[in-house]
Parts: structure tokens; C-alpha cells; sequence
């Protein structure tokens, strides 16, 4: 489904990822771990189109998108739930969702529907509809941006460490609703600092080391593999 081959990003002199390749699969949540300034972000980044890449390859679903608009690439069906949720304390929690819907509602597509979905699977979301993002707890915040995200329809949703400062059991919450969101048909690709928990949720897993990928393999190979126990699981 997406395919990144060799990819190179930067800051200006400062290249913040060198040679990226991954692929993920139709139907897969793969996850992204690595410590801080890996360079999980930058990668994301450059899959929705928000940094260009400087080098490098990715092919979305047979199409190539480097260089092609972050707008452009929510209509071919991918969206991303950045870091720190980012959602839009002023507005409702009805109109952050509408945010998310450009794309269906621009198409004249159950824009409704959507939101029942999300609302299903967030059920707190239809109880705060008309409480403006800034008042929701962080949990809840996290919620309403995973939310808004779904309303674009994706096919592909990336995730940028959703579980960053929640409360645990917040964060059993939205990793069971990750889940829930894969079966529902969407691929997701996760990058967390929760290596444990998003190994465990993933299939599969790439390692980031100073913006290069230094392992991949499946959960069972990195959960059982020394160097990813020491690094990133405490062990
Ligand atoms: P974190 O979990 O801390 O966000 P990360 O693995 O997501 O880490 P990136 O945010 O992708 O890492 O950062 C990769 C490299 O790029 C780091 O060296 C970082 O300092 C640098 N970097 C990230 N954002 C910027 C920016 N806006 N300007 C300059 N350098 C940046």
C-alpha cells in the first residue's frame, strides 16, 4: 500500500532522516520506534506531504506522491494525527470534526455518517459535541483528534505518538481503539515512544536510529530481540 524507498529529509543543514525504506501493507498497523530525534516525526511528515522529501522515493497505493500537496494526499486517502493532537481549542467538538471533513463534504458524501462513526467509536465526543477541544481532558483531546482524522475517510491513518502524556489508563483506551479502527478497515502506521505497547498492537516494526533504520521484523522478532528489549522495553 505504501512504499518508502531511500527516502532523505531535512531541516535546512540539519538531515533529519538519511535513506528511509518501508513498506506497510493493506490491512497492517505497522509501528515506527525510536528514541528522541530518531526522526519517526520527520517520516510521517514526509509521507502526508507537509515536508518535501530531499531524495527518495514513495509510492502510495501505485502512485508516486513526493511533491504532491498534503491536501492532495488527504484525498488519495491519507491523514495524519499529529503530535500533541493539535486540535482546535476554540471551536466546538462538532466543529473540529467538520474540520476533518473537507474532502467528503466537498464530494457531497455522508459528511453524517462519518460522524455517527466516530461517534461510535468515541461515544464521550457525541456527549461534548458542543463543548468547545480547549475544555476536553487530554484523552478526550487525543480522541477528538483521531476523530477528526477519521472523517477524512483514510485508508491509510498515521499516527504520531497518540499516547503521549495520558494517563495509563487512557492510553489502554486509545490503543484498543486503534485496534478497532484496523478492523474497521483502515491501515494505520504508529510511531510511539510506548515501544512495548505498539509492538504489541502492531504486526510488524521498523527501529529509527539517528534517521536511518537500524532494524525491522515482525513483533514476536523485536519484542524477543536484545538490543530492542535494552534500548526501548526497559529490559
Ligand atoms: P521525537 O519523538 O522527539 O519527536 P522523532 O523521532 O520524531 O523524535 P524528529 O522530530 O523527526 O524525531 O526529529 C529528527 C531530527 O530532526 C532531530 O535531530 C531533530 O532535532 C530535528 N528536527 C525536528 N524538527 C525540526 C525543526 N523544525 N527544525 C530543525 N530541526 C528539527
Amino acid at each position: 500500500m505504501l512504499k518508502l524507498s531511500g527516502v532523505h529529509a531535512s531541516y535546512g543543514p540539519i538531515k533529519a532522516i538519511r535513506g528511509i525504506d518501508i513498506e506497510v501493507q493493506e490491512g497492517e498497523i505497522v509501528c515506527l520506534i525510536g528514541s528522541n530525534g530518531a526522526g519517526k516525526t520527520t517520516t510521517l511528515m514526509t509521507i502526508s506531504g507537509i515536508m518535501q522529501p530531499d531524495a527518495g522515493n514513495i509510492v502510495f497505493q501505485g502512485r508516486e506522491i513526493n511533491n504532491t500537496p498534503p491536501h492532495r494526499i488527504v484525498e488519495q486517502g491519507i491523514c495524519q494525527v499529529p503530535e500533541g493532537r493539535r486540535i482546535f481549542p476554540r471551536l466546538t467538538v462538532m466543529e473540529n470534526l467538520e474540520m476533518g471533513a473537507f474532502i467528503l463534504r466537498r464530494a457531497g458524501r455522508g459528511v453524517k455518517k462519518q460522524m455517527e462513526k466516530v461517534f461510535d467509536l468515541f461515544p464521550v465526543l457525541r456527549d461534548r459535541g458542543g463543548q468547545t477541544g480547549g475544555t476536553l481532558s487530554g484523552g478526550e483531546q487525543q480522541m477528538l483528534a483521531v476523530g477528526r482524522a477519521l472523517m477524512s475517510n483514510p485508508k491509510l491513518l498515521l499516527l504520531d505518538e497518540p499516547s503521549l502524556g495520558l494517563a495509563p489508563i487512557m492510553v489502554s483506551k486509545i490503543f484498543r481503539t486503534i485496534r478497532d479502527i484496523n478492523s474497521d478497515g483502515v491501515t494505520v502506521l504508529l510511531v510511539e515512544q510506548n515501544a512495548r505497547a505498539a509492538l504489541k498492537l502492531s504486526g510488524r516494526g521498523y527501529v529509527l536510529e539517528g534517521g536511518i533504520v537500524t532494524m525491522h521484523g515482525s513483533r514476536e522478532e523485536l519484542l524477543l530481540n536484545p538490543d530492542v528489549k535494552k534500548a526501548y522495553l526497559g529490559e
